[in-house]
């Protein structure tokens, strides 16, 4: 197949100052919870991107002095020349295929508090330094130390080139780095010429993108990352009072501008609150203001989306983060006609949890996103079938037709079992929740893949017991019959049953995705933490209950601080008018009332509760498995050569975890165990 026409403009080379990007997708900086602690990790995941064709491919935000120390997150640092390898390492993946790398230098003034380095942290003022409340300040900046700081990322700089990038980045961002916090407002407190006028809290960002220029200008570009909205009104809203103003202050001073939201959630915004393309009427002005080429992000999965930003004069490259993890190979696809085969960002942030966790990034959509070194997986590559066995798999949710989509593409007679009469278990039941339908995709990326498979029947209604199963004569069979719910108050903080639930009128977030009756008012018990119990509530509020959310954590949906969404789904419970109480737990229920339980205090308090919805945790669907795993001898009269479990049937967790289970089966069902992958690195001692 060959590209669309209409997609020819994606394809254009782009100047950026002494530099040509190959096309205009550009995948710009983004975490991962590799860097440089995980090295080879990150390099493989890089380098993957160039293969799938992103012109562009960047670091993570890289320290470039101990006293703008990320630690403990796993990010990018260039301190001295023992950072150089790492980079050059990766910057030579990334040319191999003809792509052009960046680095995101960083100092992250107070955001951390230095806890590897141990040094004083720097600000524009005096502040409060770190994450989660760590009790240490950093140290307002005098003038040697802003003489320090250019020569400090100039330095960087230099090294930055030395290790082969073609891109360098002056990063401004408020609350998140030395520029950005000199610029704001709200965080400049100073009197001398670095602070007060615009003018004056934006010579810092002037001096060190000048330094940038005059150090590798000519050889390298200078871009500027620059969150155009600061600070946020009271409202949440951001604010674009001097966003306009900043870009034509220093319009053509950097070879490239990559804009964005100040707020990460806004940068990243889960498609649970917010479209594909959110940020565009903040950044929209950008490209009236400078002759210099502009990137901007938007969760961008569609290339008419992407043609019509750079028709428009929005864009002139398609930024990604998350599109690129979902899928390094969606320039590609674009490329060579297959849109279809595009496996678009499902705007999840799971991604974005493995940075805040500190491991190899994962993705809900992308099974092989960090394992790319690690297990040796290519995105779009997988060993061809090692025999002619024919493989039954039982269930057709996340993990099931992950697992049938890789055999499928591997070779495999495939022969994939659904009870029900649509396919993506759990999927297609969330994916109808209150902004969750982008979900979805998980499962359609999955089905039109193997709708164009001929070595793969798929059944629907098709409920299979173990003597079903044991009838068919299949050479493999995979169970992946997921889970179901708790309906007895057992998870996190009870390790009993909530006394009384047998008087009280009872349901699970499976009966309610049966259609089980409702009776108010409404207490959703949430001690899963995750998104359920909050997505929960706000449907049964939308639908006219009055809802109360409890849960023993400090936060409601404490979890989903991971992936950005925890205060978005605040507001959105406020705003309509579901209450709330933390730090609570269900002591006990009867018809028509519960007894609560202060999670530290232990005080207690009654509730009128005419439904109690209890989202606790889950237990695995494993009967069949259990029952087929009962008796070798069967199993062998069978035919039954390997019988497995896989997914929330082996042990309930994250969509992620499902897909991934689902293609690691795929990938390993014909290995032996001691040939499987995983690579590890250790850390280099140095000479004693
Ligand atoms: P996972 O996340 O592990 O993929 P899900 O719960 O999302 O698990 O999906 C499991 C799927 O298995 C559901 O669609 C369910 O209808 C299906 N299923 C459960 N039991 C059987 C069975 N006995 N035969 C066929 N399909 C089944
Ligand atoms: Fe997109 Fe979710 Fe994958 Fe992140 S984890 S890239 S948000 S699908």
């Amino acid at each position: 197949m060959s590209r669309d026409p209409r997609y020819d403009i994606l394809f254009e080379p782009v100047r950026i100052g002494p530099v040509t990007a190959k096309n205009r997708f550009f995948q710009v900086p983004h975490c991962n919870g590799m860097g440089i602690t995980y090295p080879s990790s990150m390099i493989g995941m890089r380098g993957m991107k160039a293969e799938g064709g992103w012109a562009v491919v960047c670091t993570e935000e890289t320290d470039i002095h101990p006293s703008g120390d990320l630690s403990p997150l796993a990010e990018g640092r260039l301190w001295d020349d023992l950072d150089i390898p790492v980079f050059a390492r990766m910057n030579e993946a990334i040319h191999k295929h003809g792509a052009l790398a960046g680095v995101e230098l960083a100092h992250t003034a107070n955001r951390d508090a230095c806890l590897f380095s141990r040094e004083v942290p720097v600000n524009v003022s005096h502040a409060p330094a770190g994450e989660g409340y760590y009790p240490a300040q950093a140290r307002r900046m005098d003038r040697a130390d802003i003489r320090n700081y250019r020569r400090w990322h100039r330095e960087a700089a230099l090294r930055a080139e030395r290790a082969g990038f073609d891109i360098i980045y002056v990063y401004v961002r408020a609350y998140t780095s030395i520029n950005g916090n000199f610029l704001s407002r709200t965080l400049n407190d100073r009197t001398d010429e670095y602070g007060g006028s615009l003018e004056n809290r934006l010579r810092l960002t002037r001096e060190v993108t000048e330094d940038m220029v005059e150090a590798v200008g000519g050889r390298c570009a200078v871009a500027i990352r620059w969150t155009v909205d600061d600070p946020m009104k009271p409202d949440g809203q951001p604010d674009l009072a001097e966003g306009r103003e900043v870009i034509e202050m220093l319009a053509e001073l950097p070879d490239l501008w990559d804009v964005n939201l100040r707020e990460w959630v806004r940068d990243s915004m889960p498609s649970r609150f917010g479209p594909e393309g959110s940020q565009e009427e903040f950044i929209r002005f950008v490209k009236t203001v400078t002759t210099k080429p502009v990137v901007g992000v938007g969760r961008f999965t569609s290339p008419d989306t992407m043609v019509s930003q750079v028709r428009r004069g929005l864009l002139d490259f398609i930024g990604a983060a998350r599109p690129s993890i979902a899928d390094p190979f969606l320039p590609k696809k674009i490329e060579e006609g297959r849109i279809d085969d595009i496996r678009e960002c499902i705007g999840c942030n799971m991604c974005v949890s493995s940075d805040f966790t500190m491991v190899p990034m994962r993705c809900t959509q992308n099974p092989t996103a960090g394992e790319e070194w690690r297990k040796g997986w290519h995105p779009e590559k997988i060993a061809a079938k090692k025999s002619d066995d024919n493989v039954l798999i039982v269930g057709a949710g996340p993990a099931g037709l992950e697992a049938a989509r890789a055999l499928g593409q591997r070779g495999y007679e495939v022969t994939l079992a659904e009870a029900r009469q649509e396919v993506g278990g759990r999927v297609a039941l969330e994916s109808r929740l209150p902004g969750l339908a982008t979900w979805g995709r998980v499962r359609d990326y999955r089905l039109q893949q193997i709708r164009r498979m001929p070595n793969l029947q798929l059944y629907l209604d098709s409920r299979l017991s173990a003597e079903d199963i044991r009838g068919y004569g299949f050479a493999k069979v995979v169970i992946a019959t997921g889970g179901h719910w708790r309906r007895d108050g057992i998870a996190r903080w009870r390790s009993t049953p909530i006394p009384g639930l047998d008087l009280a009128h009872v349901l699970t977030p499976d009966d309610i995705f049966a259609g089980k009756a409702v009776t108010g008012p409404v207490v959703v018990y949430d001690d899963d933490h995750y998104y359920m119990g909050g997505v929960l509530a706000e449907k049964l509020r939308l639908e006219g209950h009055e809802v109360t959310l409890v849960t023993p954590a400090s936060d409601i949906s404490t979890w989903t601080k991971f992936t950005l969404e925890q205060p978005m789904i605040e507001q959105r419970l406020h705003e309509i008018g579901v209450s709330v109480l933390e730090k609570h737990l269900v002591a006990s229920a009867k018809e028509g009332e519960i007894e609560l339980e202060h999670s530290h205090n232990g005080a207690r308090r009654r509730m009128a509760c005419g439904t109690l919805l209890l989202v606790t945790m889950r237990l695995p669907n494993d009967g069949i498995y259990l029952e087929l795993s009962e008796s070798a001898e069967a199993l062998e009269a069978a035919g039954i050569t390997s019988l497995a479990r896989i997914g929330d049937c082996h042990a309930p967790s994250t969509i992620a975890a499902a897909v991934y289970a689902g293609h690691r089966y795929a990938r390993e069902m014909d290995e032996p165990e001691a040939e499987i992958a995983f690579r590890r690195e250790l850390i280099a001692l140095a000479p004693s």
